[in-house]
């Protein structure tokens, strides 16, 4: 039981997760990086970690990468 308390204790305290308000000022260019196929986990891996742990972040980015690939895109599959 306590290991297992540990570990939530762990998980909710990720010190890479940067928080919604520096994730927010990331987002765009990270759904952007997402929309083009890129790995903007490399380049924002604290961000990453926060789109795990928070929902509405990672539906804000859903919501972008959706967009972009709609209207912004170069998509051609
Ligand atoms: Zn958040």
């Amino acid at each position: 039981m306590s290991d297992w308390d540990a570990l939530n204790e762990f998980l909710r305290t990720d010190p890479r997760d940067i928080g919604c308000d520096l994730a927010l000022d990331a987002l765009h260019t990270y759904s952007e990086m997402a929309a083009a196929g890129a790995n903007p986990e490399e380049l924002f891996p604290g961000l990453a970690v926060h789109l795990k742990s928070c929902r509405a972040c990672s539906g804000d980015h859903d919501a972008l990468v959706r967009a972009i690939r709609e209207f912004g895109g170069d998509e051609r599959r």
